[in-house]
């Protein structure tokens, strides 16, 4: 059964979100080279239970940090620690925040220092795939037609979708039906009715599609050792169209900021 959240529910879920997107924001500006992931993932704990939030991935079936920080190769789940970001590197950065009972979940990759075209490009396109999901998200729609708007993009700019890892239903939980492909036919599936919501997030490569699980349990990566791209936001599905719940005060998020470095 997917859940449906009443509108007062979905405004509280907005808060959390609204957490989610100041951190990504606040990622973004104090990734650098010499930084390590483990160093952000401090500034992200610190200012999430600032703002009276906690970090909804800590503890999660034990996983340790408050951010998940997957660089380059890494597709997501990356345990933030040692790793110094080196110019040049890509990072995916993850964050879910629970706040007054709801969850927000939104991750964004974006570059450090200066990027080779081809890369930004598997960042443009990764991006403009979520963008594409998150316009399927219709009332009357069908829940495939979301793989398929972000499938139709990746493909046309030459990336492939990582077939086994998949978005998700939000809400009270991290968690919740339905799983979210994110590639497919288009047509097929529960239909989208006001007051679901899901956590969007396309995954990409610049090879294969293929991944691996890295002996640390968590951390995935493309088989291939190309690189990947991971954008997410939290979407609520109304009467008046899909409606992105993980957005800063300002209305905005580097999720949808111009991709690069
Ligand atoms: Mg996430
Ligand atoms: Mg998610």
């Amino acid at each position: 059964m997917i859940e449906r959240k009443t509108s007062r529910e979905i405004a509280r879920q907005a808060e959390a979100g609204a957490i989610v997107a100041d951190v990504l924001a606040l990622m973004r500006a104090e990734a650098a080279p010499g930084v390590t992931t483990g160093e952000l993932d401090r500034i992200a704990e610190r200012a999430i239970r600032a703002r009276g939030g906690v970090p909804t991935f800590k503890g999660f079936r034990g996983f340790p940090g408050s951010i998940c920080a997957s660089p380059n190769d890494m597709i997501v789940h990356g345990i933030p620690g040692g790793y110094a970001l080196v110019d040049g590197d890509i990072l995916s950065v993850d964050v879910g925040v629970t706040y007054k009972g709801f969850v927000g979940d939104s991750a964004v990759t974006f570059g450090v220092g200066s990027l080779p075209e081809r890369t930004v490009a598997l960042l443009a396109a990764c991006q403009a795939s979520l963008h594409a999901a998150i316009a399927a998200c219709q009332v009357g729609g069908r829940l495939s037609d979301i793989g398929h708007a972000c499938q139709d993009v990746v493909e046309a700019a030459g990336f492939a979708v990582v077939r086994d890892l998949v978005g998700h239903g939000v809400g009270r939980r991290m968690h919740e039906e339905p799983q979210i492909r994110n590639y497919g036919r288009a047509g097929e599936g529960p239909e989208l009715k006001e007051g679901m919501v899901f956590a969007i997030e396309p995954m990409i490569t610049a090879g294969d599609h293929g991944i691996r699980l890295d002996a640390d349990g968590w951390s995935i990566f493309t088989t291939d050792g190309s690189l990947a791209a991971h954008f997410e936001h939290t979407v609520a599905i109304t009467r008046e169209g899909p409606r992105v719940l993980t957005l800063g005060a300002d209305g905005a998020s580097v999720v949808d900021a111009p991709p690069g470095g």
